[in-house]
């Protein structure tokens, strides 16, 4: 528990740490971006606009990088109401639907009750979902299933996210969810991160099962009611 407590307060100070520097460099990303643009039409060297075509790909993934960092910050209007889970997660399905189409991947929902409640933040919960559904398309580069399981338990409500994917070895799911931890050429590692935080927020649990070969799925815990205080 000691072990687990230390974890879990590193993981605070990191992700306010990263999210404090990150919103720093917003703001001179966006006059470099500026004047790059500028430079870039005045250009009329194929050499210069091959040079500017990498700085705009590299200022890119930094700013790719810079955003993760900032949903790492406690968002200051943090809301914990009672939601529909059916709903934060058809939400959820219909950005991705998109993305699923082009992988060939088929998404199927499976919900015990058409309405589901639990005591979150929807808008951080919803970034759960769509952090854990998104690495399963992107597992699943050449298609295959997701399955999206909604149930509820006495106390609270148990979201399942299965795909039929390659699955993670023993040794790395210990490592998922570490800061920077990826497998993937333009991965930045942070998503499980962001994910793992918010559900300790809401004092739910995430397990992980996978097998190789066969697919991992994503439990997540969360309670239907507030423990600390019952508004
Ligand atoms: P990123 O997606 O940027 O790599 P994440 O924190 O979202 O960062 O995921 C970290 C790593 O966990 C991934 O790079 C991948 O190796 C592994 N992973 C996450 N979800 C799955 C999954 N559904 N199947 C297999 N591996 C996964
Ligand atoms: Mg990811």
């Amino acid at each position: 528990l000691e072990e687990q407590l230390r974890k879990s307060s590193t993981l605070n100070v990191i992700g306010e740490l990263a999210a404090g520097i990150a919103h720093e460099i917003r703001n001179p990303m966006t006059a470099l971006k500026g004047f790059i643009q500028l430079l870039e039409n005045e250009s009329k060297s194929d050499k210069h606009k091959m040079y500017f075509s990498v700085i705009k790909t590299e200022l890119n993934r930094i700013e790719m990088i810079i955003n993760e960092f900032l949903l790492l910050a406690k968002p200051k209007d943090v809301q914990y109401i009672k939601c529909d889970v059916t709903k934060i997660m058809d939400e959820t399905l219909e950005l991705l639907q998109a993305q699923a189409v082009l992988f060939s991947v088929q998404i199927e929902k499976k919900y015990q009750k058409s309405q589901l409640e639990i005591y979150c933040d929807p808008n951080q919960m919803k970034k759960v979902f769509i952090n854990i559904v998104k690495n399963g398309i992107e597992v699943l580069e050449n298609g295959g299933q997701i399955q999206v399981e909604l149930t509820e338990t006495e106390d609270s409500c148990h979201i399942m996210i299965q795909d039929n994917g390659n699955g993670i070895s023993k040794e790395l799911v210990a490592r998922l969810g570490e800061p920077f931890f990826t497998t993937k050429e333009k991965g930045t590692g942070l998503g499980l991160m962001v994910c793992k935080r918010i559900i300790e927020d809401h004092k739910g649990k995430m397990e992980i099962e996978s097998e190789e070969g066969v697919g991992t799925a994503f439990h997540i815990y969360i309670p239907k009611h507030n423990g600390s205080n019952n508004s």
